[in-house]
């Protein structure tokens, strides 16, 4: 970068001189793309003092908003929402005239921003960047112009759109075609005369479905070519809602800031019930009032809790919208035709409609289900499918976008050190960092890239924070001295990890979209945008620049290279979210409390969870233990019984907990396996030390072993499980039914079992503190249980007993527990001694992944195979059921 910036009209009138005149032009920064991300990059890197140039290769500002001149077309997020926000001034100069704006008012907005700040004197329209070449010995990118003058610049930045590059129809015979053809994306600027015409659109994505309903209007007859029924909400357009736009002007900082902060970048509150704890009436009256105020982000967030990440819960409300179709379509067969079933809600990008459904109930529109009868060629008359031929004198293309990627790799080559070429990295899939960068493509970034929030999110809020952070960087690397900035692979393929951990939480997979390329033959398929959400994307941005630029390469010609080379994300992303929340909690250390505040206090926070999902039937009932009597609470299937029988041990530390302490765990594993789980209340210090707990452990195992057929189990060994300290008691309880005459045991579920006293393994260290259970609360458990004296007694540290002829275990350790190498330890230690073990080893999950169903939500795949496990110790099949609701396919192999 230049030491000395002169002003930047002084540079930007050289530059235009440069460029008129074929000389290469020479800027701090390029950047492609004149739409919101563009021009807020302009204003924001020019009052830094950098010098800028701006290509388009439209004739004019607007990016999208200035090819996409369909009729209808409008946004659909509100506009009150998807606006600029950086000038408080600029909000107050501008109003918007309706709920959903159209076209050309956007782009009138667009024009409005960039008079006022005057950008359009730096930007070069009508000029593509056809090719990018990295030059390391000068650290400067050269752009190759399809107009004017070749650009050298410090740094590339493309503002370039995620729908940008409009994807060719794959349909045989377009050019034979002797009527007209139009592209919604490249709708001519001087609009299209449609009256009186025969007029097929193909296409039925956010474009078709704007245009068809005014296309009806126009045409002599429209044929609509549907080949995915998509989701259609009315957008009952109209004035700005009045609430929203009070809550704006009362407190417009507020809003925003709620918004950079949301999940979607629009200030609204999630969801907090879980479907299930929902009538069917709530369910319903929820959704009427959002169909009623169409509101789009609404319906993706607000009705319950599990509606984007459990099919189950996704299906209830995918079964109201087509209840909804066939109350409008007056046609049975076209309104089956137009319903959505092949994939959730909001899986696919759903759309906002003016009287879309209704439009098929004109007489001059006719639908044609590609699904029946698929087009086989357009004619020079008009389009055959596998049953007819439609002759038509106008074809409207609304068949989409190569997204993501397509505008990007448009320009080729992009070549980065040493040659290598950005098509080519990607040939199997974009690859970035944060979607804003690439390894091996120094100083070049992508706004609203592949692996940002971008297109799940509201565009302007997430334009602003890429733009915010990319050139709040580039002003501290130019104080520093630093001239390149460049993604480590360590931090982009640890990027790729996190978008996957976040995507399978999602129904993205369930879909074939232009979000995971399914749109374009032969694209490489993966959840393109991030879907971790706007506000997480925006912390662990902060993150990277508050930790020195974490997995940045930084290099300059007169300071040192600095590189904190790493992963951001190592954490399940439901995981980082509960611990981000509990750190801003700021909760007191839980061995600070004395047992009875610590019990006292878990009661509490167990009251704030989710409630555990239903199952067949939940008894409470007593048993008898080493001294007495215990309670327990058993969890029976809905499934017919007689079933087989778990013994469940709750975890908290031999202190705190109770037989209903781990509901959620025990119905979760108790639906999955088709299985009886029986909760043990067994007693706790320090009013009962060691060995107190393994000694009742061993009693009711016995006792429920006694009573199986009472409680409705089938003849049979039973199982033993349990978490945490529980998973140590049920690990000792195999061991003393070993040694002291039964009863017999066919299996050992250990989750995050403590099994031994030694803390001097590397896990007791790495996951000291931060993940919830901590090593000071840990060594607080041990000092209440049991003294010194009698820690390495194998009732208390069964990894120091003996193994051989224990009951076949599975084992479950996560990757941030001070536990998992004990828990490691030990299921090594049983497969030495013959024991047939399996293990699940659970990357980027801490100690209470498991038992918090319906929080953690990326724990779900490894219940349903904890309750597989229970299953075959039962000597029962595998139970598709147990993975039928369930949101991920699990990664959590070892690493
Ligand atoms: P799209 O959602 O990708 O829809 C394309 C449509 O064309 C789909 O129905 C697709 O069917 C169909 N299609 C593609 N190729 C076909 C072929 N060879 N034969 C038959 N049908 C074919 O594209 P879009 O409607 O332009 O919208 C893209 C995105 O742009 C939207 O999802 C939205 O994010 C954005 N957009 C936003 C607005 C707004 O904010 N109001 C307006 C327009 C667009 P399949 O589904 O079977 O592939």
């Amino acid at each position: 970068m230049s030491d000395a910036i002169p002003a930047s009209d002084t540079r930007a009138a050289a530059g235009a001189f440069e460029a008129a005149h074929g000389v290469t032009q020479h800027v701090d920064v390029a950047v492609v793309g004149a739409g919101f991300a563009g021009l807020y990059l302009l204003h924001r890197l020019r009052k830094a003092g950098f010098s800028v140039v701006g290509m388009d290769e439209a004739d004019d500002v607007g990016g999208t908003w200035y090819w996409n001149r369909y009729p209808g077309a409008r946004c659909d997020i509100q506009t009150v929402d998807y606006s600029y926000s950086f000038d408080p001034e600029l909000e107050r100069d501008w109003t918007w005239s309706e709920k959903y704006a159209t076209q050309p008012e956007i782009l009138r907005y667009l024009g409005f921003v960039a008079d006022r700040y005057d950008l359009r004197r730096d930007i070069r329209f009508g000029t593509k960047v056809i090719a990018a070449n990295w030059d390391d010995a000068t650290a400067r990118w050269l752009l190759t112009t399809s107009n004017g003058a070749n650009v050298s610049c410090r740094y590339y930045i493309m503002a370039t759109g995620c729908l940008s590059a409009p994807k060719p129809p794959e349909i045989d015979g377009v050019k034979d075609f002797k009527g007209e053809v139009y592209f919604t994306s490249r709708w001519p600027h001087q609009g299209v005369d449609l009256k009186g015409k025969r007029v097929a659109v193909i296409g039925t994505g956010s474009s078709g479905i704007q245009s068809i309903p005014i296309i009806a209007e126009q045409a002599a007859h429209l044929t609509v070519f549907q080949r995915t029924p998509n989701f259609a909400l009315p957008a009952h357009n109209g004035q700005v809602p009045a609430e929203r736009a009070a809550q704006l002007q009362q407190d417009r900082a507020t809003f925003r800031e709620q918004a950079r902060w949301s999940m979607a970048g629009v200030p609204l509150p999630p969801a907090t019930e879980l479907s299930f704890q929902l009538s069917d009436a709530e369910r319903r009256a929820r959704f009427e009032k959002l169909w009623a105020a169409g509101d789009l982000v609404g319906m993706l967030t607000q009705l319950w809790a599990d509606q984007a990440t459990d099919p189950e819960a996704n299906a209830l409300l995918a079964e109201l919208f087509r209840e909804k179709i066939r109350s409008i379509v007056r046609d049975p067969e076209t309104a089956e035709a137009l319903c959505p079933n092949d994939h959730p809600f909001g899986s696919k990008r759903p759309c906002l409609d003016t009287n879309y459904y209704a439009t098929f109930n004109r007489p001059n529109v006719t639908l044609v289900n590609l699904r029946k009868e698929p087009i086989t060629a357009i004619t020079p008359s008009g389009i055959k499918t596998g049953q007819r031929s439609i002759d038509v004198d106008v074809i409207v293309l609304a068949t989409g976008f190569d997204a993501m990627t397509g505008a990007i790799t448009a320009v080729h080559p992009i070549t980065g050190r040493s040659g290598k070429s950005l098509t080519e990295l990607w040939a199997h899939g974009p690859q970035t960092y944060l979607g804003l960068t690439v390894a091996g493509f120094p100083n070049l970034f992508l706004i609203t890239g592949p692996g940002s929030p971008s297109v799940l999110s509201n565009m302007a809020v997430s334009i602003e924070q890429h733009v915010d952070w990319v050139v709040d960087r580039l002003i501290e690397l130019r104080a520093a001295g630093f001239t390149t900035v460049e993604a480590t692979e360590t931090a982009q393929a640890g990027w790729a990890r996190h978008m996957a951990d976040c995507a399978t939480l999602t129904l993205h997979r369930l879909a074939n979209t232009w979000y995971t390329g399914a749109n374009v033959p032969g694209k490489p398929q993966g959840v393109m945008p991030y879907t971790g959400g706007v506000g997480p994307y925006r912390s662990i941005c902060n993150e990277i620049a508050s930790k020195g630029m974490l997995g940045f390469r930084l290099t300059g010609p007169t300071v040192a290279e600095q590189c904190n080379d790493g992963e951001v994300v190592r954490l399940q992303p439901d995981v980082r979210l509960v611990l981000n929340m509990l750190a801003q909690m700021n909760l007191p250390p839980i061995e600070s409390m004395g047992a009875q505040g610590a019990r006292d206090f878990i009661a509490e926070f167990n009251k704030s969870r989710p409630a555990g999902r239903p199952v067949g039937e939940v008894k409470d009932g007593t048993l008898t233990g080493a001294d007495g009597p215990l309670p327990y609470r058993l969890y029976r299937p809905a499934t017919p019984g007689p079933h087989g029988i778990v013994v469940y041990f709750h975890g908290g530390g031999w202190v705190l907990g109770d037989e209903q302490s781990d509901d959620p765990f025990c119905r979760d594993l108790c639906r999955r396996s088709g299985l009886i789980f029986v909760s043990v209340g067994y007693r706790h210090a320090p009013e009962h030390r060691f060995p107190a707990a393994a000694e009742d452990g061993l009693a009711a195992t016995r006792w429920v072993a006694e009573h199986a057929s009472e409680l409705g189990s089938r003849p049979g060994p039973l199982m033993v499980a349990g978490w945490s300290a529980g998973a140590n008691i049920a690990a000792v309880t195999c061991q003393l039914a070993r040694d002291r005459g039964g009863p017999e045991i066919a299996g050992q579920l250990l989750v995050c079992p403590v099994t031994d006293c030694r803390f001097d393994r590397p896990s007791y260290s790495d996951n000291a503190a931060g993940y919830f259970l901590t090593r000071s609360l840990m060594f607080w458990f041990w000092d209440i249980y049991c003294s010194p004296a009698d820690r390495s007694d194998p009732r208390v540290s069964p990894l120091r007993g003996k193994l051989a002829g224990l009951p076949p275990a599975y084992v479950v350790t996560c990757e941030f527990d001070p536990l998992r190498d004990e828990g490691i330890a030990y299921a090594e230690a049983l497969q030495k001694a013959g024991v047939a073990v399996e293990q699940l080893q659970a990357r980027g999950h801490f100690h209470s992944s498991f038992p918090m169903v319906d929080v953690v939500l990326t724990s779900a795949s490894g219940r349903a195979q904890m309750a597989n496990a229970l299953r075959r110790f039962a000597g029962l099949g595998q139970d598709n059921q147990s993975q039928r609701s369930d949101p991920t396919t699990f990664n959590a192999a070892a690493e």
